[in-house]
């Protein structure tokens, strides 16, 4: 089968963009859509704030490299246009089933018959949204990490109707553009990744919301006593606090108190994580 050539993005936000430029800075050709001029202007802006990230943070990135990558992206809010001569289509608009099942409705009569459809969904699993895909067999999920250029995992995920041909052709993709592609053997909510994280980071927010221990404290225990680099305080700064918080407060009533604690002492102070200068941890 032949190698991915064009890529289109769909949902230009957090991790859309990322998506989008290291693809971009893979070599490849891509083309970003997202749903209006705001919202393009929007991801313009992580785009370009994207070039400084690799500069400073990506190895051997000059600034040569990294403005080329996002001189290799053209943004757009034409669907048909984004997607007319894609070879692979990377998904990622907000986590809501019913707006992933809507675009797809959409890209099923847009995109060529041989285009390939990836969601990068974190929580939704693929065989909920490939019905609407009008191509089961070239539907699957490719599943980042947030900042991807450092924490470079790809998990490939497929339905039990992806050609597994299909599925080979996405790893060797994930391959190029520098990601460590772990193939799943069948679905699971949460993947590897959230499936060990999300019980892990309960468990500490657990310990300090029940005033058992500081999170400083958890943080130092967890590095210490196995010798990881970081606590799961530290990895809810990167995060960010709202993804968590949103995740708990749809959860039992043990969740939702920990939601709770976590708005009321951080997310109403302004205490977001890294991206707002302060989280469980100060970055100012
Ligand atoms: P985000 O809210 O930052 O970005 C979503 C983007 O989609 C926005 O630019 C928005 O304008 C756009 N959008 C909204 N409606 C759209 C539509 N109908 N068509 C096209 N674009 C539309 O969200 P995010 O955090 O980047 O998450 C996107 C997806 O990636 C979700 O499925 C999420 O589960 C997954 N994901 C997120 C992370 C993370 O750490 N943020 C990590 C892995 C996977």
């Amino acid at each position: 089968m032949d190698a991915i050539g064009k890529v289109a993005v769909l949902g230009i936000g957090v991790l859309g963009s990322q998506i989008a430029f290291q693809v971009a800075y893979s070599g490849f050709e891509v083309t970003a859509y997202d749903i209006d001029t705001k919202a393009l202007e929007e991801a313009d802006r992580r785009l370009s704030g994207l070039i400084g990230s690799y500069e400073k943070l990506v190895p051997g990135a000059t600034a040569g490299k990294a403005t080329q990558a996002r001189d290799r992206i053209v943004l757009t809010a034409d669907l048909a246009a984004a997607v007319a001569d894609a070879d692979l289509v990377i998904e990622a608009v907000p986590e809501v089933l019913a707006l992933k099942q809507e675009i797809y409705g959409k890209i099923s009569r847009l995109a060529p018959a041989g285009t390939i459809f990836a969601t990068n969904s974190s929580t939704l699993l693929p065989s909920e949204m490939k019905d609407f895909t009008g191509r089961p067999d070239r539907f699957l999920a490719l599943h980042f990490a947030n900042q991807i250029w450092r924490f470079n995992t790809a998990e490939v995920m497929g339905t039990p109707e992806t050609d597994p041909a299909v599925f080979d052709r996405v790893v060797a993709f994930a391959k190029a553009i520098g990601m460590v592609p772990i193939p799943l053997r069948k679905e699971k909510a949460g993947y590897v990744l959230n499936s060990l994280l999300a019980p892990f980071l309960s468990a500490a927010a657990n310990l300090a919301a029940g005033d058992y221990a500081h999170p400083h404290d958890v943080d130092k225990v967890w590095r210490i006593a196995t010798g990881a680099p970081v606590g799961p305080f530290q990895i809810f700064d990167i995060i960010g606090l709202v993804t968590p918080y949103n995740i708990m407060s749809h959860g039992d009533e043990r969740s939702q108190e920990i939601a709770a604690w976590l708005k009321e002492n951080y997310i109403d102070k302004g205490k977001l994580g890294v991206a707002t200068g302060e989280g469980f941890y100060s970055y100012k």
